[in-house]
Parts: structure tokens; sequence; C-alpha cells
């Protein structure tokens, strides 16, 4: 089959690698129909995380059909349409129980990794190297879904391919931060980044009951669009003192919420932190920018979740702000696995739109221009989406 590959630094190209084939009994093949790039996806373009290898198949968002069952999979047959969680999880530990899918015990298939970089085993990710799991990408025709019963949604008729791509990661990622931040009626929640995940946070914010959402980025035309779908006010950072802007639109105290849906999306264009030189690890820095603004703007006892992705150490991250101010600090991976069959009924209600963050759909042979495009936010990139399976 044909796949967007990992060819080394900033280079990828789509090559013919190998069918997946089931592995174990809980396995399934999925038929990629859609596959989302993600801010997730940019430090791997970069070669920032470790293990790394040319070859990796990239992609972690995806939804398709059912071609193959393994033969204890219970609840998904061949042929249908199916969303998978980006986040691969066992369903059966006890993080699974709690509902805390992307802390998996059983999710990766090298936990030592892991285990030396963050002292536990998480669950795994499609499309990333071995500390995740290193589960082939989506960005292919085909794709292995293991722990298939736990891990994929059927998708209810009346939800497009378009629609259902974003209950894979971006949709979760934005309940959880809206949901775990404890957003509640009549709260003033701000939100840095307004890429998809920060649409999506402020949409669920919205249906969570707050009086109002501010999303803060610099691209003109990814706030036009928040504007006009998510229904949030917006913040230009080039242009605004944030933190004072947003205690004028909170009664003088600051935000009571603020989530981060930025992470190191724009890592590639940081130079190296004191972390990374001190410690000479690559990937080890990363620039928690929007992080540091949002610890300093919420109002104090507020709290702050950060949805955006960090691998490693960050410089400069203001713990006494943290500590002095009182804040709630929260964090996770999606653990879509909890959030994504309602997060499909609110789709088909048509209360959950989505398919606007797809501005740029393409073929898989186009994913090296795809990447060029959704990296540099050129022509109003947010999301470039790709059809493999047509
Ligand atoms: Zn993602
Ligand atoms: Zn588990």
């Amino acid at each position: 089959m044909r796949a967007l590959c990992w060819e080394g630094v900033d280079s990828l190209a789509v090559r013919q690698v190998p069918d997946p084939e089931l592995r174990n009994a809980h396995d399934m093949i999925v038929r990629v129909r859609r596959s989302a790039t993600c801010g997730a996806d940019l430090p791997l373009l970069g070669g920032r995380l470790p293990f790394q290898a040319t070859g990796d198949v990239l992609g972690h968002e995806f939804v398709g059909e059912v071609a193959e069952v393994g033969p204890a999979v219970r609840r998904h047959r061949v042929g249908d349409r199916v969303v998978v969680s980006a986040t691969v999880a066992c369903g059966s530990c006890w993080y699974c129980r709690q509902g805390l899918h992307s802390c998996c015990d059983n999710g990766g298939t090298a936990p030592a990794v892991a285990e030396s970089a963050w002292g536990q085993p998480t669950a795994g990710c499609y499309g990333h190297p071995r500390a995740l799991g290193g589960f082939a990408g989506s960005h292919a025709e085909y794709v292995r879904v293991p722990y298939a019963d736990v891990g994929a949604f059927p998708v209810p008729d009346p939800v497009s391919y378009d629609r259902a791509v974003f209950a894979s990661d971006a949709a979760p990622a934005g309940w959880m931060g809206a949901e775990l931040g404890e957003v509640g009626p009549g709260d003033v929640v701000a939100v840095w980044g307004a890429g998809a995940v920060g649409q999506l946070t402020a949409q669920a914010a919205t249906l969570l009951g707050a009086d109002r959402v501010i999303l803060i980025d610099r691209h003109p035309e990814r706030l036009r669009m928040a504007e006009r779908h998510t229904g949030a006010e917006t913040l230009n950072y080039d242009l605004t003192d944030v933190p004072a802007e947003l205690r004028e639109r909170s009664g003088g105290r600051g935000p009571d919420v603020c989530v981060e849906a930025v992470g190191a999306a724009d890592g590639a264009a940081v130079p190296p932190t004191l972390a990374e030189r001190f410690t000479g690890r690559r990937g080890g820095g990363e620039d928690p920018l929007a992080v540091r603004e949002a610890v300093h703007a919420c109002r104090k006892g507020g709290t702050v979740f950060v949805s955006g992705t960090f691998t490693g150490f960050v410089d400069t991250f203001p713990l006494g702000a943290v500590m002095n101010k009182g804040l709630t600090l929260r964090s996770a991976r999606q653990h879509g696995q909890r959030w994504i069959p309602m997060l499909l009924d609110r789709m088909a209600r048509d209360e959950l739109r989505t398919e606007h963050l797809a501005t740029h759909r393409l073929p898989l042979e186009q994913g090296p221009a795809g990447y060029a495009l959704f990296r540099d936010r050129a022509d109003g990139c947010v999301r470039a989406v790709f059809t493999p399976q047509g």
C-alpha cells in the first residue's frame, strides 16, 4: 500500500510499504478515508522525538471503513464506518477503568522508553515512535487498529467523514480541556491557539455553559474563522496586551479557566532552550510561551489546562505564579475513548460542526505539500486532511 513516511528532518515522502496485518485477536484493519494533520505531528517532522526512524508512517487522526477483523472483535463488522481514537489504550487496566485512557498501562509496546522519559509508561498513539508505542500511522491506505473494541466507534449515519475525522483527536482534546479545566456556568474562559483543538475547546466551553469564551491567536484568518464558527470572542496577540485585555473582559480578575492549545507546535522555530543545552538531549527543550502567558493571566484560584503537546523539558516555567496565585494546573493527552460516543452524538445532532477545520483536502500523494501548508499556516490552512482511499 501507499503511505506518507518520515524520511529525516523536514523530509516526507509517499512510499510503497507492506500492508498491515492482524497481529492479535483484538486487532482490526481499517481502510482509511480521511486522515488529518495535527500540531502534535510538527515535532515529529522536525525529528525532535527520540527513536524516530526513516520510513515511519505518520498520522494519528482518522476515519474509515472496517476492512478486516480479528476473531475476538465483537463490536465491529467488515464495512462499518468507524472513527478511531488517536490514543491506543487497552480498556481494562486500572487507568482505563478510571477513564484515563491516555494513561493506559498497556497501550505502549516499549514501556521502558516512556518510563525513562516520564517515570511511567503511558498509552500509545498512532504515527509516533516507540515511546508512544511505535504504531504505524494513518496517513496510509490501511492501518492496523489494536484493541479495536475499545478504540474504534461507529460513525452515525448522518455524520460525514469530513466531520467525524475530528472526533478522533481534536474534538476529544478540546472537550477535555473544557471539562477537566472545570468550565462551568458563568465562567470566563480564555483559550490560547485558534487551531482545531483551540476552536473545539471554545465550542466545548460554550456547551458547558461558559459566559464568555475568548480565543487568542495571531493569524487573522484563524481568528475570523473562529468568530464565525464558534461564536467566541477573539484577541490577536500581535496587536493586544493579552493579560490586560483579559482582565478587562473578566471584571478585572482574569479568566476563571485558561486553556493552552498550542504546545510545541512552533517548536521547530524555537532556539535550543537552557534544558536542551544542559542535557544535550534532542527534543528536550520546548518553549512554553502560551503556558506562561496563561499562568500569568489566569485569575487567582483559577485553573490552567495544558492541551498542547509537550514531550520533554521546558525552561522558565512560572511555578512561582502557580504557587502564589493558588492555581490548579492540569494536563493530559486526550482520553478519547471516554468522550468520543458523546461527541459523535452531538455531531449527529448538528450541535458540533467541525468540517470547516479541514481547510485543505488532498490526496495522499500530496502529503508533503499538505504538511508544508499546515506547518507554515499558508493559504489559511488550519488542518490538511488526506483522502488515501478517496
Ligand atoms: Zn492530533
Ligand atoms: Zn489500559
